[in-house]
């Protein structure tokens, strides 16, 4: 690949919803340049090895097509004509709700937006992003509440917080740019951290107060924080009465939660909710970072509406250093979901049951989009072979990301049609029936939406590999082959669709792509002023209302019963690897950090088993059994063992539960009961 052409522009790194700007550095590297975020252009370990994939000699350089049960390489003409027949006969056999559409989170929001677009005129709602995966509960919740599910304040205002209450998030390895440059600072300045997490890790060192939760038991320990406000009066008697309506019903029913007891529930010391609720009830200005260890449950929902009872009760929403605020783990599933890369929501938000907003995207597409959401990841998966009859998977990788992942990788085989448009011959794209090369982070344009709502520019700082295609181009020629309305995908380019999106989502109306320039413009974006909108709910709230209902929250076992000898396993990421891993496992830099995956358990535990450090050890369960070193520490909580879900093998989500939240659809990644033994 050394003939390839490099150049230096500022883009934005692919690896988290942070935003951080980078540019190609020469010999395979990026380096961080001067950007919205990361004003002093400061980076972390991945953003450095960004390029690492871009380069990569696994790259996919030509398009494949499955041949009697083999890949054979194949021209661009021939692969598109087998993806037209393999949706076309599915489509006309089976109708366009037999196609499921898997957006995604890590691609451009002109991407995203061209494959909504192309299933929507297609005739089906049947697309999603894994935000479905990370914050869908946290977006449900919010929006419900709120009108809104984004973060509700920003990464600067955090500077202004006299205290963070984090809840199931750790900043510090998933987020490390937006931690050292505002959350940091905060905390060196005085505010108090309050960190609620089942394992001591990196956020934890720089804590005030820990909380180290049994998976499963937000709500309990949330609700006893709650009833400590209630009690020793830390709530704002002001906000209530003018903000919010509830409060006696809630008051009721805090009056019901014994805190000791419910503390006790949730494996923490009564004290230190105490403490905590004492921090965050006393600070002036107060926020909450919420991240999947809150949303990742059959409960994922109620815990956020948990959560947004702390807020509302002090009367931390809508004032700069307060507010609830979800941090994204990719760099668009912010924008992915804004652009209606969702199955209930046209872009912007607007519910597909509205028959005003499908007029308006009507207006513009010519078409009108189906009025009945669509099909979730996770229950389209469970209907493969069934009323799902094939699938358009873009960069994204569910083989290894859903749960019940083996179960998942088989269902892909009773597709009568898979195509797959990624980087890599992913373990998804192993089940395709054809894979088309797509382009790399640094080798498209287009913009991205962060974690705080900045919609920011892409450049390409590389040509493509082999005849590798841009994805916007891949995309926008699928609208022309696949659809009866090919004028409407005939694109100047991704200005020309982005163009198209301010005109079709309200929430990104006169926002400019040439506007954006070297810097940001930040949604709801006032058209008439020019600027974005910091801080959300200052006067009413989203839902255009003055007030916000305060939830009564009560708890909800986790799906898997725990039998005699049995742990909990809760996953997550680690500071150098990404997602599914098809990206970062394939840098030698970040591989030379963390190379193998390891199964943290607490002394206590390993000893019963007869386990010692470094051992290999089998977990498994009724969906799966998988293979790993033992990390024996106390920085897990007894009863608790944990590993990342970034690696192939040992395939942790072959162990998780697809039980879902019933309003969100998000499946319970945060608790499967495992049994461990000595390999
Ligand atoms: Fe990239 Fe996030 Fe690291 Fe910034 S903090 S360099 S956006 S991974």
């Amino acid at each position: 690949t050394s003939e390839r052409r490099f150049e230096s522009n500022p883009t934005v790194c692919p690896f988290c919803g942070v935003g951080c700007s980078v540019e190609y550095a020469g010999r395979g590297s990026a380096t961080g340049v001067e950007g919205p975020v990361n004003g002093r252009g400061e980076i972390c370990p991945k953003g450095a090895a960004a390029f690492d994939v871009v380069d990569h000699g696994d790259r996919l350089t030509e398009p494949l097509v499955e041949h009697g049960g083999t890949f054979v390489t194949a021209p661009w003409s021939e692969a598109l004509d087998r993806v037209a027949s393999g949706i076309g006969e599915v489509v006309e056999e089976h109708g366009a709700d037999a196609v499921q559409f898997f957006a995604s989170s890590n691609c451009t929001n002109e991407e995203n937006y061209v494959l909504q677009k192309l299933a929507r005129v297609l005739g089906t709602n049947n697309v999603d992003n894994c935000a479905r995966l990370c914050h869908a509960s946290t977006v449900a919740a919010m929006s419900e509440r709120f009108g809104a599910g984004a973060m509700t304040n920003t990464l600067d205002d955090l500077g202004e917080a006299d205290c963070i209450f984090v809840n199931g998030a750790n900043p510090a390895e998933q987020h490390p740019v937006a931690f050292r440059s505002y959350i940091l600072p905060a905390v060196r300045d005085g505010a108090t951290l309050v960190h609620v997490d089942p394992r001591e890790n990196d956020t934890t060192e720089a804590a005030d107060v820990h909380l180290p939760l049994r998976p499963g038991t937000d709500i309990q320990l949330l609700n006893a924080v709650a009833a400590v406000l209630v009690e020793e009066d830390l709530v704002d008697e002001g906000f209530l009465a003018e903000r919010t309506t509830g409060f006696d019903r809630l008051r009721e029913h805090l009056a019901g939660v014994d805190v000791a007891a419910s503390a006790e529930a949730a494996g923490v010391d009564p004290e230190t909710v105490r403490e905590a609720a004492r921090a965050y009830g006393e600070a002036d200005r107060a926020a909450v970072i919420t991240g999947m260890g809150t949303s990742q449950h059959r409960c994922g929902t109620d815990n956020v509406h948990a959560l947004l009872n702390l807020a509302l009760l002090t009367g931390n929403v809508g004032r700069p250093g307060t507010g609830v605020n979800p941090l994204r783990g990719q760099n668009n599933v912010q924008g992915a979901s804004d652009v209606g890369g969702l199955p209930g929501v046209l872009p912007g938000y607007e519910p597909v049951t509205d028959p005003d907003a499908r007029e308006r995207v009507a207006d513009e597409w010519g078409v009108e989009p189906p009025a009945e959401p669509g099909l979730t990841e996770v229950e389209a998966t469970h209907r493969f072979g069934d009323e799902v009859r094939a699938a358009v998977v873009f960069g994204e990788n569910p083989a290894v990301t859903e749960p019940n992942a083996t179960a998942v990788a088989s269902a892909f085989d009773d597709l009568d049609f898979c195509v797959v448009i990624d980087l890599f011959e992913t373990r998804t794209a192993e089940h395709a029936d054809v894979v088309l090369p797509g382009s790399a982070w640094a080798e498209k344009s287009g913009t991205v939406t962060n974690t705080d709502r900045r919609v920011m520019r892409m450049r390409p700082n590389a040509d493509l590999p082999g005849s590798a295609r841009r994805d916007f181009e891949i995309l926008t020629e699928l609208g022309r082959r696949l659809t009866d309305r090919p004028e409407e995908f005939a694109y100047d380019g991704p200005a020309d669709a982005f163009d198209e999106l301010t005109r079709v989502a309200p929430i990104y109306e006169g926002m400019s792509y040439a506007g954006i320039g070297d810097g940001y413009q930040r949604w709801p974006f006032d058209a008439e002023a020019g600027t974005g909108t910091d801080v959300l709910h200052a006067e009413t709230f989203a839902t255009g209302e003055r007030t916000a209902p305060l939830a009564v929250v009560d708890a909800v076992p986790p799906a898997d019963d725990l039998d005699a000898g049995e742990l909990t396993l809760t996953t997550g990421r680690v500071l150098q690897h990404f997602n599914s891993g098809a990206l970062s496992r394939r840098s030698d830099r970040l591989m030379a950090m963390r190379g193998e995956d390891v199964l943290q358990i607490h002394p206590a535990d390993a000893a019963e088993r007869g386990i010692e450090d470094g051992d290999r050890v089998t977990v498994s369960n009724e969906r799966g059994t998988v293979e790993a070193a033992a990390d024996v520490t106390p920085a897990v909580r007894e009863g608790v063992a944990f590993c990342t879900f970034h690696y192939a093998e040992p395939l942790a989500n072959a162990l998780t539960g697809d039980a879902l939240d019933p309003a969100a659809k998000i499946p319970e990644f945060k608790h499967s009961a495992v049994a461990v033994e000595p390999a």
